[in-house]
């Protein structure tokens, strides 16, 4: 009989370790405690805006190599529909001012050179003092490797810095952020903004699970896994549905779940626990909305408005650095209508017919130097053990394309059915 990888935890990484592992000959089981896939990326039926919607809106881009993979072992290879070019428009509502983004297509990064691809008011100057992010040590912060100030920060690395590391610059690792810039923003062709038309749920979820059903997984909703049985080195069992689950001797588990819960069931990994937050409020309209799929926003609390048709859904990263973030949810959300209205150019008068805030305060773990340093590794003392979610050390910042990496290198630690975890590579990435 084929071994079984018990994947614990249906989130990015969770799915992308279990159709990794599927493919590989595992027979699989997946164990969530939520009653849906998806975890910190999720699409859901909303009472109050009438409406389907994601909990948060997520930017994938068309360099995030894993994600593509991942879609790709799911046969929907299109699930995401990418944007001709890497042209991200920006407003900045305290003056008025426009300008967009144009990252050049091919291996020699020249926009910057140019002034009409950079922020406005962001001078020759500026582009090169942020040269220093490219060998920041591992110690440094954004603030310290680029040491941008005036347009240059507000209108560039502060946005990038919110965006990607969902912190601040002066908290946020440099060496993460230079991650992203060698995986994406270096070529046009890498960092096209990638749309999910119907949803987070319809193109980065459902496909996975039709996938796992077609490879005959098992995967349990309102299954949550309370505690690893350890026996000589290995997991022997896992206490899941108030069950005691056996592991055969050739048997894995991957722990896909984030950093609370890990230290609750393995707690030698040792994960960082402080967090970040996210703020998504969504706005229903009786009509489509015109406007680009993505605009960012500068001197607001808004800082990225996503218009989906008949709703217009905006993120503020890092909300508990953002002063007013905290207001109540109906004075908050009247400010970030108006905001909205203004960076659209849309009439006065135009009301929305419902509003939605959405608080995700663990939105991704605190990505400080420090924190980033105490990252747990794939590999574990047990030999039957790894762990993936977009907090362990894949190099990554806590992002889609880091969960789901985190989840195709748990597979591949795992190797085929049978071998020890760490045999098929005899790395800890
Ligand atoms: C509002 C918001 C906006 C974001 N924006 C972006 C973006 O623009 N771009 C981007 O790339 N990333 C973005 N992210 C980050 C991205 O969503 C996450 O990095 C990614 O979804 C994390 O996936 P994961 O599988 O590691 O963890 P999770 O999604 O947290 O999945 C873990 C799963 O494990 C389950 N679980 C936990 N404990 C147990 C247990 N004991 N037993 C069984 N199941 C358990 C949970 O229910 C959950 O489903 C955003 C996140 C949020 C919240």
């Amino acid at each position: 009989m084929t071994a079984t990888a018990h994947v614990v935890g249906a989130g990015l990484a969770g799915l992308s370790a279990a159709l990794a592992l599927a493919q590989a000959g595992w027979r699989v089981t997946v164990w969530e405690m939520a009653r849906q896939a998806g975890g910190r990326c999720r699409s859901y039926e909303d009472a109050k805006l009438g409406c389907r919607i994601d909990n948060g809106n997520h930017l994938v881009l068309s360099g995030n190599r894993s994600t593509l993979a991942y879609l790709a072992r799911a046969g929907a290879p299109d699930a995401l529909v990418m944007a001709p070019a890497a042209r991200f428009p920006f407003v900045d509502l305290a003056s008025g001012e426009r300008w967009v983004v144009h990252i050049n297509d091919g291996p020699l990064p020249w926009w910057p050179l140019r002034a009409s691809r950079r922020p406005a008011g962001v001078g020759l100057g500026a582009v090169l003092s942020s040269l220093p992010l490219l060998w920041a040590d591992r110690d440094a912060t954004i603030a310290e490797a680029v040491r941008a100030s005036g347009p240059a920060h507000a209108r560039f690395w502060e946005p990038m810095s919110l965006a990607v590391m969902n912190l601040p610059p002066a908290l946020a690792s440099a060496r993460l952020m230079r991650a992203t810039v060698f995986e994406a923003w270096r070529d046009g062709r890498l960092a096209r903004p990638m749309f999910a038309a119907h949803g987070l749920g319809a193109a980065l979820v459902d496909p996975a699970l039709a996938a796992l059903r077609r490879a005959g997984a098992d995967v349990r909703f309102g299954a949550q896994v309370r505690g690893l049985r350890v026996e000589g080195g290995r997991v022997a069992g896992l206490a899941a549905a108030g069950e005691d689950i056996p592991l055969g001797p050739r048997d894995a588990v991957v722990l896909a779940v984030p950093p609370a819960r890990l230290n609750a069931l393995f707690p030698a990994a040792r994960a960082p626990e402080e967090s970040s937050s996210i703020l998504n409020a969504h706005f229903r309209l009786a009509a489509p909305v015109a406007g680009p799929p993505l605009l960012g926003v500068t001197g607001a609390r808004t800082q990225w408005i996503f218009v989906k048709g008949e709703v217009v859904s905006l993120t503020i990263s890092a909300a508990g650095f953002v002063e007013g973030a905290d207001a109540e949810e109906e004075a908050l959300l009247a400010l970030l209508w108006a905001e909205t209205r203004a960076a659209l150019g849309l009439a006065d008068s135009l009301r929305p017919l419902a509003a939605r805030l959405v608080h995700e305060r663990r939105a991704t773990f605190l990505q400080t130097p420090a924190n980033v340093r105490r990252r747990a590794r794939a590999l574990t003392g047990l030999a039957n053990l790894v762990l993936a979610g977009d907090h362990i050390a894949t190099g990554l910042p806590a992002t889609i394309e880091g969960a789901v990496r985190s989840g195709e290198t748990a597979a591949r630690l795992l190797g085929r059915p049978g071998a020890e975890a760490g045999a098929a590579s005899g790395s800890g990435r």
